[in-house]
């Protein structure tokens, strides 16, 4: 009627969307160790500095849209053809546009729970519905009951290894299982955002997968190991079929140039073995601070990422607080668990305190 007030109405997928929660950030002049968001401890290496530099200098221009040279020197360095290779604004921008590449209104995506929290808000946005299907024991992706999910709707299955935010780690003889069981025409993504940490030696190579299998899709991100979180680049490595569909939905020129340039000043060999060093002696902090939290008598999961998840439940929330009231953010879940991000020494030893309080 006249007196009603026109709305434009949200779609109903989006009105329903749950929120993504952001890892706490310390507000301009708090003193906090910030533990909440799975970031590198290490400012970006001088080289890459300098590339930002030289970069923003040319910002008045369009970044190359394809991003090509910075596509060539993904695809050498894993090891495939460059047709195999997108890149975007963040994997979790790759994450939006695979999906939106194969998920139709009302098709399936399956994926394990908890989990990385962007997946039903991504799902949902493409259109599609999430079938969730809880972890098992230990953190870990209970992939037979994940394979048991798939229907005649499902479209993707969403594999997070190590997954956020539990860390476990899938095998390789689990997903090839998963694989074998799986109809060819369901997309398999695998999310290694973490991969770099991970030194299980049990796990599946993923790119030697991606050659017998057309279905699978790697996700991968310099916003962990790379330690470029805030320049936003990831990419996925796939069939050139489905990369070439992924890069058809893909926001144009969505990977700046300055973000471009530091991709690949960062995928130089110098700068190369010096970032592994750092995810070496990252890798060595996470080692030390799971054998103090087990001195201390926890049992949790084996996180082979860059964190670790303690399942606190109904403490959640209040441990948070503590922890931050120690110096210290991370990054909780409400009435499930707590996540905290391997950083400086410093850091961790701050939070170590805090676990002890709270066996
Ligand atoms: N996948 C997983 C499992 C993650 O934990 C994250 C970051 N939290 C991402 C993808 C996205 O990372 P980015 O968009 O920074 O590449």
């Amino acid at each position: 009627t006249s007196d009603t007030p026109a709305h434009v109405p949200l779609r109903p997928a989006v009105e329903a969307l749950p929120p993504y929660v952001p890892g706490a950030r310390p507000t301009s002049g708090e003193q906090l160790w910030k533990l909440s968001s799975n970031e590198n401890p290490y400012a970006p290496l001088p080289s890459v500095v300098e590339a930002i530099a030289r970069a923003a200098a040319e910002t008045n221009r369009y970044p190359d849209m394809y991003a090509t040279e910075l596509v060539e020197a993904l695809a050498a360095f894993v090891g495939v053809d460059p047709e195999q290779v997108v890149v975007g604004n963040g994997s979790v921008a790759v994450l939006a546009h695979l999906l939106n590449a194969v998920v139709d209104a009302g098709d399936e995506v399956v994926f394990p729970w908890r989990s990385f929290e962007a997946y039903p808000i991504a799902v949902s946005v493409a259109g599609g519905r999430s079938v969730t299907v809880p972890l098992g024991a230990d953190g870990r992706l209970d992939l037979p009951a994940m394979a048991a999910a798939v229907t005649d709707r499902t479209r993707v299955i969403l594999v997070c290894t190590p997954n956020n935010p539990t860390g476990p780690v899938v095998h390789a003889d689990e997903l090839d299982e998963l694989l074998a069981a799986v109809p060819q025409d369901v997309m398999v993504v695998i999310d290694e955002a973490y991969l770099e940490f991970v030194r299980d030696a049990a796990v599946p190579d993923a790119v030697a997968l991606l050659a017998r299998h057309d279905n699978v899709v790697l996700l991968r991100t310099l916003s962990k190991a790379y330690g470029l979180a805030g320049l936003r680049v990831g990419y996925a490595i796939a069939a050139p079929r489905l990369a070439a569909g992924i890069r058809a939905v893909s926001t144009p020129f969505g990977v700046s140039h300055v973000a471009q340039q530091a991709a690949l000043a960062s995928l130089e060999p110098t700068a190369q073995a010096e970032l592994m060093e750092r995810v070496d002696a990252l890798v060595a902090e996470r080692a030390r601070v799971q054998a103090a939290l087990r001195e201390q008598g926890w049992d949790l999961p084996d996180s082979q990422a860059n964190f670790v998840w303690f399942p606190l439940g109904e403490r959640t929330m209040e441990c948070a607080a503590q922890a931050r009231r120690a110096g210290v953010l991370v990054r909780p879940f409400a009435g499930d668990g707590l996540r905290v991000s391997i950083g400086e020494v410093e850091a961790n030893d701050a939070f170590l305190e805090v676990a002890a309080t709270w066996l």
